[in-house]
């Protein structure tokens, strides 16, 4: 039995869930998409090991925040913690999406951040995407890592790990996570040919803010 009033959060989160799947940011069942119903406190996340092929918008668990299991035949992502974290902490977050992507996850192996390459690292993120140290998925030492080492960008860097990223809705975090991969991808290539050279802070600036306030359509197509 699904929730109607859920139906469009459902629809969002599903979606979300199939294109990393399809985008090429996951494979077989790794990574997650969430998103939240903020009134209802609500939270509705992939099943856990569920491959992305048989993923049916039905199959995705509703969860409350405290982590209790609402409805669902099927037990929620081994990841719904740091999800849950993060939505608990973060008023203004709607969706959260964990991926393994390979370009972003090689930086992240190393521990290393990216820095503000690009003018689309500017544009999207505001500032060079930061990498948390190792911790391991014990309780809440994910979601702890990720509001220390986080900056304005939303998506972060787990080493050894794989990345995590946000938005005001599932939509928004999934843009976050493709948009990551593809900058990552330009960024590798580009160290491998020389030594790219990170835009000045104001340059990063005045990226940002015309991306935020001018580019794209009224009907907000920046999502
Ligand atoms: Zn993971």
């Amino acid at each position: 039995m699904t929730r109607p009033v859920l139906a469009k959060l459902r629809r969002e989160v599903w979606e979300a869930n199939l294109q990393i799947f399809h985008g090429g940011l996951v494979t077989m069942h790794s990574g997650n998409a969430s998103g939240i119903d903020r009134r209802q406190g609500l939270i509705l996340i992939k099943p856990s090991g569920m491959d992305y092929e048989r993923l049916r918008p039905q199959d995705l668990v509703l969860m409350d925040l405290e982590g209790r299991q609402v409805e669902g035949q099927w037990k929620p992502s081994v990841d719904f913690p740091h999800h849950a974290y993060l939505y608990r902490h973060c008023p203004d977050v709607g969706g959260v999406v964990h991926t393994h992507s390979n370009y972003a996850t090689a930086f992240a192996l190393l521990g290393q951040p990216i820095p503000a390459y690009l003018t689309a690292i500017a544009d999207e993120f505001g500032a060079g995407i930061p990498c948390a140290p190792y911790v391991d998925n014990e309780g809440d030492h994910i979601g702890e890592a990720i509001l220390k080492h986080r900056n304005r960008a939303p998506a972060i860097l787990l080493a050894n790990h794989g990345a995590f990223t946000w938005g005001r809705t599932p939509r928004a975090a999934l843009k976050a996570a493709v948009m990551l991969e593809d900058v990552a991808k330009t960024c590798y290539l580009s160290l491998a040919l020389g030594k790219p050279q990170a835009l000045p802070g104001e340059e990063v600036e005045k990226w940002y803010r015309r991306y935020h306030t001018t580019y794209g359509q009224k009907t907000g197509n920046r999502e």
